[in-house]
Formats: C-alpha cells, sequence, structure tokens
C-alpha cells in the first residue's frame, strides 16, 4: 500500500471547504429523515425521540430508534453518518475500491457515495451481468 504524504495546510483547500459544504448538506438531510421517522414514530414515548444532543450521547437512545426505521432509511441514515464520520476524520472523498480521489462534482451530487465513477461503473457492470444469468 503507497500511501501519497498528506501535506497539512492551515488553510482549508478548496476540496476541504466543498467537503464542508457537503458535511451541511448531510447534516440537514439526517435531520429530514430523523424528523421524517419520527412523525412515523409520533407514538413513541418522548425519551425515544432524537434529540440534537451530539452524536456521542445519543447513540444508545438512537440504537432503538434506529432498529424502528424502515430497512431503506437505516441505510441512508447509515451512509450519511458514514460520510460525516468521514469528512471529520478527513478520510471523506477517496473511492473505497482503488484509493483514487472522488471527483468533487460527484461528492455534491452524490455524498454518500463511496466509490469514484470508474469503479462504481465497473461495480454497476458486474452487477447487472449476475443479474442477466
Ligand atoms: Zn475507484
Amino acid at each position: 500500500m503507497k500511501d501519497k504524504p498528506k501535506v497539512k495546510d492551515k488553510t482549508l483547500s478548496v476540496r476541504e471547504q466543498k467537503f464542508q459544504e457537503i458535511r451541511k448538506k448531510l447534516l440537514s438531510q439526517r435531520e429530514e429523515l430523523l424528523t421524517e421517522a419520527d412523525a412515523s414514530l409520533s407514538a413513541l414515548p418522548e425519551e425515544n425521540v432524537f434529540s440534537e444532543m451530539g452524536d456521542q450521547a445519543s447513540s444508545d437512545t438512537d440504537r432503538g430508534f434506529m432498529l424502528r426505521l424502515r430497512g431503506r432509511e437505516k441505510k441512508l441514515l447509515n451512509k450519511i453518518e458514514e460520510a460525516i464520520e468521514k469528512i471529520d476524520s478527513g478520510n471523506y472523498g477517496a473511492c473505497e475500491v482503488c484509493g483514487e480521489d472522488i471527483n468533487v462534482k460527484r461528492l455534491e451530487a452524490r455524498p454518500v457515495t463511496t466509490m469514484c465513477i470508474d469503479c462504481k461503473t465497473e461495480q454497476e457492470e458486474e452487477e447487472r451481468l449476475k443479474k442477466d444469468i
């Protein structure tokens, strides 16, 4: 594994600035999902309602809450959480297959993506082939 040395600049690069914008988008998207889920779970007692206490404090109450979310929403929420975590830890924007930087335009259009367009296309191609068999 070859690690490119990462030069840490004091000022945010354009890419990092974009990531912060994406992070904001992800946060509001998460909020929306949780609000929607909350609306459909309004019969639950109040302590189960997601509150904005920060990520660590909410993990336990969230778990039960998350279990009640429908599968698709839960998947998306997990992806959003993952993306936010990656942004925070500085690991965001790299393709998890080939390790290359994912085009920032692609990230903006699809912030939860973890693959560059080449790898994604390849994967979709493979999936389609599997379905055809
Ligand atoms: Zn890739």
